[in-house]
């Protein structure tokens, strides 16, 4: 029997991550024993928050350090290196700087992914972090509901798929619904079916991938970002190019779940 296992996890964070302390060997050798054939590191590197040291690392130590580490691992795990870069739209600063750190070092794989929410208060615009509980529960007023809040969500995601053309693939396109809260009902693919074609037809018309995030599976949601249902339907569009990763920031998420997923192939 044909073994489709995904073997390439192209989504995981070490120590350059500000929310990781994983040394890079040790996804590595996570990686060998789960017998995945190759890894990419994609360290978030992600604009608009407020602290602006927040989620950002020196690429020039990253490369220094991950050479290394590919080196070492030559012939036992391919070892790439790669970014997670966090966007927001409609901001020509931010997006300058986005599309400078893209070219400027050679990254071989970018991750586009939206993390911030934008919410206008009073005539100015506040970059909502969706993972803080804190942010989420100022800004809910605002919305008062998951349909609301992941509509909005969903509108991000389609303007960076816009207006920005240097990424591979597009991130867990649901990532927001992984923190809204556990008590109201989860979204629904009909209540957004419109908005979530829209972002899969974008990503097919530009050759921009879309990505099975199972960081989902361990963060007790039992499904993937985005789940089976959206992905059944990017095959139906005609997209054929869907790239996998654990969003790992420790050892043990590394490849998580692969041998559960379907066959997307
Ligand atoms: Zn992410
Ligand atoms: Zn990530």
């Amino acid at each position: 029997m044909k073994d489709n296992r995904i073997r390439k996890d192209y989504h995981m964070h070490c120590r350059f991550s500000t929310d990781s302390k994983a040394a890079p060997e040790a996804m590595c050798e996570a990686a060998i024993a789960r017998g995945l054939t190759d890894i990419c590191f994609t360290d978030h590197q992600d604009l608009g928050f407020a602290d602006p040291n927040w989620f950002r690392f020196d690429p020039e130590a990253y490369f220094r350090e991950l050479e290394t580490v590919k080196a070492a691992y030559a012939g036992r795990l391919g070892v790439h290196i790669g970014v997670e870069i966090g966007l927001v739209p409609d901001d020509p600063r931010l997006a300058r700087e986005a599309e400078a750190l893209a070219k400027d070092y050679p990254w071989e794989f970018i991750i586009g992914s939206t993390h911030l929410i934008p919410v206008r208060i009073g005539g100015q615009v506040y970059n909502v972090d969706p993972a803080d509980p804190a942010e989420v529960s100022r800004t809910w007023y605002h919305f008062n509901s998951v349909k609301a809040m992941m509509s909005v969500y969903f509108d991000t995601v389609l303007k960076n798929l816009e207006q920005f053309d240097f990424y591979d693939t597009v991130g867990h396109i649901d990532y927001m619904s992984r923190y809204m809260p556990r008590e109201l009902a989860p979204y629904r693919y009909e209540d957004h079916a419109e908005q979530i074609d829209r972002i899969l037809q974008t990503a097919i018309r530009k050759g921009i991938a879309v990505e099975v995030n199972t960081g989902g599976l361990y963060k007790g949601m039992g499904k993937t970002n985005p789940e089976d249902r959206i992905l059944r339907r990017y095959l139906e569009l005609g997209g054929r190019r869907l790239t996998f990763g654990s969003d790992a920031h420790r050892p043990e998420q590394v490849g998580y779940g692969f041998e559960t997923l379907p066959d997307y192939g």
